[in-house]
C-alpha cells in the first residue's frame, strides 16, 4: 500500500491510549473537540490490518527503468529475467534464460559481482558494465539463494560523492534536534535537486509528523502536518529498517514482470525486498499521483532497530540519481540518525539529572521531617517539582494536603483499592473519563491522573493534569469523504485540522519512573518510622516515656567512657518516700499518675543534657555528665526541694518526698558498681530520715 511520504515504527508503547468517538473538521471551521482522533479510528485500523497482509517484498515485478536478472551464484547463468530486458539490455528475455552473464556483460563483470557477494576485499556495488554500447551501473546482492543482478542505465551528467561528504561535514555542526532536522532538509534538497524534501518523525502510536521541509517556491508547505500510521504500513517500515534507501520513478511504462514468475530454485516468488528496482504497490502509486509526485527517494532514520523517522525527497517530474549517490545519502541519513540519537540522549540525561536532584532533595526533606506533608508539599521542593502537573495531593492517615490546582475530592480507600488492584499498582491515565469513569465522576475537571499508592493503609500521592485541547493538523482530510473507499489513498492532501479533547498531556516515561522511585522512598521512610517506634518501645518505660534500665545502661556506659578525658560523671539514685501509701489509699491508678508527675518534676529540675531513667516502681536514676561533687549535690538538692511542694495530680494533692543517693564515678569503675553505690547511698538517705540526699 502507500508509503514514501510518511513513516512509522511498531506501536509498542502508545501514550495515546484512549479510544472513543471522533469528530473532525476542515481547517476552515472551528475544530470540534473529540477524545481520541484519527490515530484510533476504525477505518485507520482497517487500513493498518489490510496493509499488514500485503506482500510487498514479492511483487513479482520491477520498475521498468532498469532490468533485473536472478542468477545461479555458482555458474552465473540466468534463472529469471525481467520482461523489459529487450528495452534496457537489448536482449530478449527468452534468450537470457539459461544464458551466462559472462557472455552478456563480460567475465570481468562476473568476477567483480562474485567478489561483492563473497564480501572479498573492498569490492562494493556498483560494477560498471557495458552491453552492446550501453553503459550500466550493475548492482548485485544475494537473496533466496540466488544472485539478484540489477542493471541501472548510467546517467548522463556530473555526479560527485564529494558533495555528499561536504553536506555531512556541514550537518555535523548542527547540535539541537530542530537544527539537525532543518539542516537535513536543506542539504538533501541541495544534493538531490528534487522539488521537495520532507523530514518526518514518528510518534509512539505510529503516526508521523513533518518536522522539517525544504521546497520549491510556490509549493504548498507540509511542515507541522501529521499523517496517519497507515501511510507507511508496518511491512514497509520493517523493510526501511534494513534497507535505508528506496528510489521510485513513476514513468509511463508499466512494471516489468519477472519471467519465469517463480524462482526455479525455491519454487517461490523472488524476494525483492532489497532490490533497488522493486516495483511499487498500486496503492502507493495512487498515493504518489494524488500528491503530485513522480519521483521519490526515501531515506530511513533508524535508532537501534526502530524506524524513528524518514526523509523523503520528491520531484514532480521524472528524475533519477545514480546508485552511488543514493548510497551516499544513506550514509548521510545514518549520520543524521546518530546525531539525533545523541542530541535526544543529551536532552534526556539533562532532564534526568534535574529530576534526580529534586528527588534527592525531597528524600532529604522526608528523612529530616517526621511529617510527610511538610516534607512533600510545604518544603523548598514539592511534588510538583518532581513531576510537572497542575496540582498534587498527599493523602496520608485519611487526610489530604494539596498543592497547586488539585481537586477537593479525596480518593477513599475503597476506590483506591479498585483503581490500583491487588498489586497496589500505580494508576496512570491521560484520559480519565474513558479509562476511569468512577474517578472521573469524582473529579470531573481532571483529564489526567497519576496515583501512586504507598504504605498499606490507603495512603497515596496523586498528580493531576487538566485537559489540554490540542489541535492536530493533518496532511489531508482524514475523514472517509477524502477516500474513494477506506482502503484507497486520500484524494486531497490539503491541510485538515482536528482537535482532541478530554485528554491531558501524557505522563512520560520519566514521570512514571520518578513516581515509582518516590513510592519506594516513602515506603522506606514508613518502614524506618515503624522500626524506630519499635526501638523506642524496647528502650523506654511505657508509663512515663523515660529511658528504661537498658537505655540507662547504654547512656551510663557512654558517659563513663569519657571519664578518662577528665569529664566527671555523677549518678543520682532517687526513690519516692512512702509511695506505697498512695497505692493503698488512692488506688493503683492514682499511684501511676503520681509516678508520671514525679518523672516530670525530676526531668524539669535537672539540666537538659542529663539523662533521667525510670528503673523500677518509684525509682529514678539521673546521669549527670560533666558533674563533680558540687554540681551533683546541687542537682540532688534541687530535686529534694522540688518534692517539698505537694504534687497536684488529677485535682488531688499528694505530699510525696524523695530520698536521693549520690555516687561520683571513679576512673575504671564499672557502671553497675556505680549504680550499686548510688543505690546504697539512697538507703542511707532513707535511714537518715528521708527527704534528703546522701553519699
Ligand atoms: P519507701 O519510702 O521506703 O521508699 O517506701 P515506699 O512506700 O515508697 O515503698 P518502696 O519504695 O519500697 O516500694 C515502691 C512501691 O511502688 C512498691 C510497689 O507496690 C509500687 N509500685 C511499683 N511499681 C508500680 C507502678 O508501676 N505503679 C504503681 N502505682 N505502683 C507501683
Ligand atoms: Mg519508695
Amino acid at each position: 500500500m502507500t508509503s514514501a511520504t510518511v513513516s512509522e515504527r511498531d506501536d509498542r508503547d502508545d501514550d495515546e491510549s484512549a479510544s472513543g468517538p471522533r469528530v473532525a473538521s476542515p481547517v476552515s471551521e472551528t475544530p470540534r473537540n473529540v477524545l481520541a482522533g484519527v490515530t484510533t479510528s476504525a477505518d485507520e485500523r482497517l487500513r493498518l490490518e489490510t496493509c499488514a497482509r500485503e506482500r510487498i517484498r514479492v511483487p513479482g515485478a520491477i520498475q521498468s527503468y532498469g532490468a533485473l536478472l536472478s542468477v545461479d551464484l555458482a555458474t552465473f547463468t540466468v534463472l529469471q529475467a525481467s520482461e523489459n530486458a529487450i528495452d534496457v539490455l537489448g536482449v530478449d528475455t527468452d534468450a537470457l534464460i539459461g544464458a551466462r552473464v559472462a557472455d552478456l556483460a563480460g567475465q570481468d563483470v562476473v568476477e567483480r559481482c562474485l567478489a561483492i557477494v563473497q564480501h572479498r576485499g573492498l569490492a562494493a556495488n556498483p560494477v560498471a558494465a557495458q552491453i552492446d554500447g550501453r553503459r550500466f551501473d550493475v548492482i548485485i546482492h544475494e537473496a533466496d539463494g540466488v544472485g539478484i543482478v540489477e542493471f541501472e542505465p548510467e546517467l548522463a551528467g556530473e555526479y560527485s560523492a564529494a558533495t555528499v561528504h561536504a553536506a555531512i561535514h556541514r550537518l555535523s555542526a548542527a547540535a539541537t534536534v530542530p537544527e539537525i532536522y532543518a539542516q537535513t532538509a536543506i542539504e538533501l534538497r541541495h544534493l538531490t535537486g528534487y522539488d521537495r524534501v520532507v523530514v518526518y518523525r514518528f510518534h509512539p502510536d505510529g503516526h508521523g509528523e513533518v518536522v522539517a521541509e525544504d521546497l520549491e517556491d510556490g509549493m504548498e508547505p507540509y511542515l507541522g502536518l501529521h499523517f496517519p500510521a497507515s501511510d507507511i504500513p508496518a511491512q514497509a517500515r520493517q523493510l526501511y529498517v534494513s534497507k535505508l534507501t528506496r528510489a521510485i520513478v513513476l514513468d509511463d511504462a508499466p512494471p516489468a514482470p519477472l519471467a519465469p514468475a517463480l524462482n526455479p530454485l525455491t519454487g517461490q516468488p523472488l524476494d525483492l525486498g532489497h532490490a533497488e528496482l522493486r516495483s511499487v504497490s498500486p496503492d502507493h502509486v495512487q498515493f504518489m499521483r494524488n500528491m503530485g509526485q513522480v519521483s521519490t527517494i526515501s531515506l530511513s532514520l533508524v535508532h537501534g532497530d526502530a524506524l524513528i523517522g524518514m526523509i523523503t525527497c520528491a520531484h514532480r517530474t521524472t528524475r533519477r540519481l545514480p546508485y552511488l549517490l543514493r548510497e551516499g545519502f544513506a550514509v548521510l541519513a545514518r549520520q543524521v540518525s546518530m546525531q539525533l540519537g545523541t542530541a535526544a540522549e543529551i536532552e534526556r540525561l539533562t532532564r534526568i539529572d534535574a529530576v534526580r536532584t529534586v528527588r534527592a532533595s525531597l528524600a532529604r526533606q522526608v528523612k529530616s521531617s517526621d511529617d510527610l506533608s511538610s516534607a512533600l508539599i510545604e518544603g523548598e521542593f514539592t511534588l510538583l517539582d518532581l513531576i510537572p502537573a497542575d496540582g498534587a495531593t498527599l493523602h496520608v492517615d485519611g487526610a489530604s494536603t494539596s498543592i497547586g490546582e488539585a481537586p477537593a475530592a479525596m480518593i477513599g480507600p475503597e476506590l483506591l483499592a479498585e483503581l490500583t488492584g491487588a498489586e497496589a499498582a500505580t494508576v496512570v491515565s491521560d484520559a480519565v473519563s474513558v479509562d476511569y469513569p468512577r474517578l472521573h465522576s469524582l473529579m470531573p475537571d481532571i483529564a489526567g491522573v497519576l496515583v501512586v499508592p504507598f504504605g498499606a493503609d490507603g495512603d497515596y500521592l496523586a498528580w493531576f493534569r487538566k485537559e489540554t485541547v490540542a489541535t492536530v493538523r493533518w496532511l489531508g482530510d482524514q475523514s472517509s469523504a477524502n477516500r474513494v473507499t477506506p482502503l484507497t489513498p486520500r484524494t486531497s492532501f490539503a491541510a485538515w485540522s482536528e482537535s482532541v479533547a478530554g485528554k491531558s498531556t501524557p505522563w512520560d516515561r520519566l514521570a512514571l519512573l520518578e513516581a515509582s522511585e518516590i513510592r519506594h522512598d516513602l515506603n522506606a521512610a514508613l518502614l524506618r518510622a515503624a522500626e524506630s517506634a519499635l526501638a523506642r518501645v524496647a528502650l523506654h518505660d511505657p508509663l512515663t516515656g523515660l529511658p528504661n534500665r537498658r537505655l540507662l545502661g547504654d547512656r551510663l556506659e557512654q558517659a563513663m567512657s569519657t571519664l578518662e578525658r577528665d569529664a566527671p560523671v555523677a549518678l543520682l539514685f532517687a526513690d519516692l518516700d512512702s509511695f506505697k501509701q498512695i497505692n493503698d489509699s488512692e488506688g493503683h491508678g492514682a499511684g501511676d499518675a503520681v509516678i508520671i508527675a514525679a518523672a516530670g518534676i525530676i526531668r524539669e529540675t535537672i539540666r537538659s543534657q542529663d539523662t533521667v531513667a525510670r528503673i523500677g516502681g518509684d525509682e529514678f536514676v539521673v546521669v549527670c555528665e560533666g558533674a563533680g561533687r558540687v554540681e551533683a549535690e546541687a542537682a540532688a538538692q534541687r530535686i529534694v526541694e522540688a518534692f517539698t511542694a505537694p504534687l497536684v495530680v488529677q485535682g488531688s494533692q499528694y505530699q510525696v518526698g524523695v530520698s536521693i543517693g549520690i555516687a561520683i564515678a571513679a576512673p575504671g569503675q564499672e557502671p553497675d558498681d556505680l549504680l550499686r553505690a548510688a543505690d546504697a547511698a539512697m538507703y542511707r538517705a532513707k535511714e537518715g530520715g528521708r527527704g534528703r540526699a546522701s553519699y
